[in-house]
């Protein structure tokens, strides 16, 4: 059987500053080099201040993931020289006494699979390595330490995935989770990176990293799998070992010996205490959580009858359920809930649309009561939507200047029917033996409207013209 696990970092992007200094946290707008100080590059004598807000956002995604917390956390030094960590050592969090990391023992369930999640841990991002070129044949290489010091959060997942499919899914609930808890914001460039391990049954544990994308993990899992079956199969031991997936040629490619956890040298770090975490903090945090998405979803579907699918799409993506709850009352809430998930997610499907969109939760709830009360149609009601996403105008605006509004009018409605049955008088014939195909007619009225006659205004004048009410 084959085994996959997961080792997922991801940056607490919405923090003011890093973990142990009060340098900013958002690295990526500076020039390279200016956004550090002498905790973060290590300067000799300087002491770690640990940033509580970096605690509580690593807490509030432990208890999401179900884990359990210890009632005393420590930080250790984890010890290796790589140009990108000015220290010699990564801060972060190790279970050498017993569970001392902020969260272990928790489980997420992906499609009916429980995949278990080993363990939760702080620590601080490194700096950044640039390179001219590829990595393998730079000449120059650049080192940026505005990154070094930045919090980041390592999940670890037992390795119950038993294939790359699972793997993908269950990082899309991630990223809708830890967007959900605002903790982070997956969508910037390397604020969630995951490196993955795949073993096959009794053989070694191969890891994989330097993986961009998630697109590319499941490939280089997918890869992995094929070739350790292919070594096994001719009797090939498969070497325990980290192996880097080459985006070009789209293999994994042996990058060396898999380092032992002894090789790091863990000791405590003694410049920061052990921290208490009481019971009290956490129920505290735990009120502060916002609803979760599976909540959220329940609560569509039985507070406001919207279809499973829709709440499902809806509920998972934050930005989208927040313009929802803040547009919808109760007799609105299925119809905007329709106008985001069928239109308007597609109007609005990057993130610098979503930065400078223009429609208002106020436009939502007007465009929904104004389909409601067969002011406009649904398909005039999308032309007007793309016009609020392009210029904000106000609804009653857009509905004059493009002529969008329904034609309510009886004697505007009953002149065009007459028109209509003078023009299919072979209809009308039909119709008199089959009334049910009235229908026709009133899809001939909505032509000439373009959409806009109210269509049981149209039924009822119809029905009584043609004596069939
Ligand atoms: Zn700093």
């Amino acid at each position: 059987m084959t085994k996959i696990g997961l080792e997922i970092h991801c940056q607490l992007t919405n923090l003011e500053s890093k973990l142990f200094c009060s340098c900013k946290a958002n690295y990526r707008e500076f020039s390279p080099n200016v956004n550090i100080c002498p905790i973060c590059i290590g300067l000799p004598g300087s002491l770690p201040m640990l940033n509580q807000k970096a605690i509580e956002k690593a807490a509030i995604i432990s208890m999401a993931l179900n884990c359990k917390t210890p009632k005393k956390i420590a930080f250790f030094r984890k010890n290796y020289f790589y140009p990108d960590l000015p220290k010699n050592f990564q801060i972060t969090q190790y279970d050498a006494y017993g569970p001392t990391s902020i969260g272990y023992d928790g489980k997420i369930t992906v499609e009916g699979k429980e995949i278990r999640i080993r363990r939760i841990q702080i620590e601080e991002d490194p700096g950044r390595l640039i390179y001219e070129g590829t990595s393998e044949k730079t000449q120059i290489t650049l080192v940026d330490y505005n990154r070094a010091g930045t919090p980041l959060v390592e999940i670890v997942t037992e390795p119950d995935f038993e294939n790359p499919k699972q793997v993908r899914l269950f990082l899309n609930i991630l990223v809708d989770l830890l967007t959900n808890l605002s903790v982070s914001d997956p969508t910037l460039e390397g604020a969630l990176r995951a490196d993955g391990n795949v073993s096959l049954e009794g053989g070694n544990k191969v890891e994989i990293k330097n993986v961009t994308s998630f697109h590319d993990l499941e490939k280089a899992i997918h890869f992995e799998i094929t070739r350790q079956q292919s070594l096994v199969e001719r009797g090939i031991e498969i070497i325990s070992e980290t192996r880097q997936w080459d985006d070009r040629r789209k293999i994994t490619v042996s990058a060396r010996a898999k380092e032992e956890e002894s090789d790091y040298r863990y000791f405590l770090e003694g410049d920061i205490p052990w921290i208490k975490l009481s019971q009290e903090h956490f129920n505290k945090l735990k009120e502060k959580m916002p609803e979760s998405i599976s909540s959220k979803r329940d609560r569509y579907v039985n507070q406001y009858a919207i279809p499973g699918q829709v709440a499902d799409i809806l509920s998972s993506d934050k930005f989208f359920a927040d313009l929802f709850e803040k547009s919808h009352d109760d007799l609105n809430a299925k119809e905007i809930a329709n106008i985001i998930t069928t239109d308007l997610m597609g109007f609005v499907d990057t993130r610098e649309k979503r930065e400078g969109l223009k429609l208002t939760s106020q436009h939502l709830t007007e465009l929904a009561n104004a389909i409601i009360s067969n002011k406009i149609s649904r398909t005039s009601a999308k032309i007007a939507l793309q016009e609020i996403v392009n210029t904000g105008k106000p609804l009653s605006e857009i509905i004059s200047e493009k002529d969008l509004g329904n034609v309510s009018d009886e004697s505007e409605i009953t002149e065009i029917i007459d028109e209509v049955i003078n023009e299919e008088s072979n209809a009308i014939k039909e119709i008199k033996e089959k009334p049910e195909t009235v229908n026709f007619l009133v899809g001939q009225v909505m032509k000439k409207t373009r959409g806009k006659a109210n269509p049981s205004t149209t039924l009822t004048i119809l029905k009584k013209k043609l004596g069939l009410s």
